[in-house]
C-alpha cells in the first residue's frame, strides 16, 4: 500500500486496514486479566486526553513471564496497550526497552521500524502525525518503563523518571 495512511477529514484518522487492527485490540484487549501476584506494576496517565494504564508484571529473572493492564480512554491508548503487552510477553527486559525505544522512534519519526513482533503496532504509525495523539500511543510504553524500573506512575506530561 502506497496511499496515505490517513484520511484527512472526518472521524477518519487511520486507513481502514489500521482502524480494524486498532478496533480490534480496542474491543478486545490482549492480556486483560490481572495478575495474581505480580513482581512489579506501575499507572501511567495522560491528562491531555484522560487515558490511564495500569500495568502488571511478572518477572522470570530477566523475562517477562506474564504481563496484563486495566485502564480506560481512548481506543488509541488502549488499544496500544494491548499491543505492547502482546509483543512483551515472553520477552527479556532488555527486548522490552528495546520495543519501548523502538516505538518512540517510530512515533517521532514517523517511519516503520521493522521490528520483529510490530506487525500491529504498525498500524499507529499514522498516529505519528498527530502530536496530541501520540502521548495516547505511548503511555503504554512509559507505564511499561515505569514498571520495569520498579514501578510508580508515569504520565504523558513529564519526562523526568528516567536515570
Ligand atoms: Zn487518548
Amino acid at each position: 500500500m502506497t496511499s496515505d495512511p490517513l484520511k484527512a477529514s472526518g472521524s477518519g484518522l487511520l486507513d481502514d486496514l489500521y482502524r480494524e487492527i486498532i478496533l480490534d485490540h480496542y474491543r478486545r484487549p490482549r492480556n486483560h486479566d490481572p495478575l495474581q501476584s505480580p513482581t512489579c506494576s506501575a499507572d501511567g496517565a495522560n491528562p491531555l486526553c484522560g487515558d490511564t494504564i495500569h500495568l502488571e508484571v511478572d518477572l522470570d529473572g530477566r523475562t517477562i513471564g506474564d504481563i496484563a493492564f486495566a485502564g480506560s480512554g481512548c481506543s488509541i491508548s488502549q488499544a496500544s496497550a494491548s499491543m505492547m503487552t502482546e509483543y512483551v510477553k515472553g520477552r527479556s527486559v532488555d527486548d522490552a526497552r528495546r520495543g519501548a525505544e523502538a516505538f518512540q522512534l517510530m512515533m517521532t519519526s514517523g517511519e516503520p521500524q521493522s521490528l520483529e513482533g510490530f506487525d500491529d503496532i504498525d498500524a499507529l504509525l499514522g498516529v505519528a502525525k498527530f502530536p496530541a495523539r501520540v502521548k495516547c500511543a505511548s503511555l503504554a510504553w512509559k507505564t511499561l518503563e515505569q514498571a520495569l524500573e520498579g514501578g510508580g506512575t508515569a504520565s504523558t506530561e513529564k519526562d523526568a523518571s528516567h536515570d
